[in-house]
């Protein structure tokens, strides 16, 4: 099978999923989207209301302001893929419950190994605490760092604040656009090591 076809065949399993009670209050599953060889995967918290909606990752204005930031570095979001630590949107947007984050964690952990992105780019607290706990983002972000994860091996991550929280925060939306602008030199050096 080809990479798109097992992301294809993950993607069915995933819209047939009922491991948590997420499922049972959102519209729809929102498994992920992007080319199945990309070279950075960005993980978010979960969907919101226009995700949950679409079925897509990122479609709101959370990702309208992804998208800006992607073409301040040449990208599309069909360069990259988007996917989420939960695929159900929790109800009234609240944070996901840790049962539900780790019910979904296998389905990113496939995610991951089949795509095997050169880069992970956490967005939020949420998304960084799975992959790098006990960290703390406002001194993470902004910093590639190489960890062995059970499950996918030795990646490579870069944490973001959300664009979600950035959007309204002029300070943090700063240091957001300044962490991003500097991903196609972190993707350089990873490509220079290998
Ligand atoms: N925020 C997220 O974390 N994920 C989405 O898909 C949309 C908004």
């Amino acid at each position: 099978m080809t990479k798109y076809e097992q992301l294809n065949e993950l993607s069915d399993r995933m819209l047939k999923c009922s491991n948590c009670a997420l499922r049972k209050t959102c519209k729809q599953v929102v498994p992920g989207e992007g080319p199945a060889d990309a070279e950075i995967m960005f993980i978010g918290e979960g969907p919101g209301q226009k995700e949950d909606e679409l079925g897509r990752p990122f479609v709101g204005a959370a990702g309208k302001f992804l998208e800006e930031m992607l073409s301040l570095i040449n990208l599309k979001r069909e360069d990259v893929y988007i996917a989420n630590v939960v695929k159900c949107r929790p109800p009234q947007n609240r944070d996901p419950l840790p049962e539900e984050a780790a019910a979904c964690w296998p389905w990113l952990l496939e995610q991951i190994k089949i795509i095997q992105p050169k880069l992970i780019v956490t967005l939020g607290r949420h998304s960084m605490e799975r992959f790098l706990p006990g960290q703390k983002i406002s001194q993470v972000h902004g910093k590639a760092m190489r960890r062995e994860v059970e499950g996918i091996g030795k990646q490579v991550f870069y944490t973001l604040y959300h664009p979600a929280a950035a959007l309204y925060n002029g300070s943090m939306r700063e240091v957001l656009i300044k962490d991003f602008k500097r991903i196609p030199k972190i993707i350089e050096k990873i490509k220079e090591e290998n």
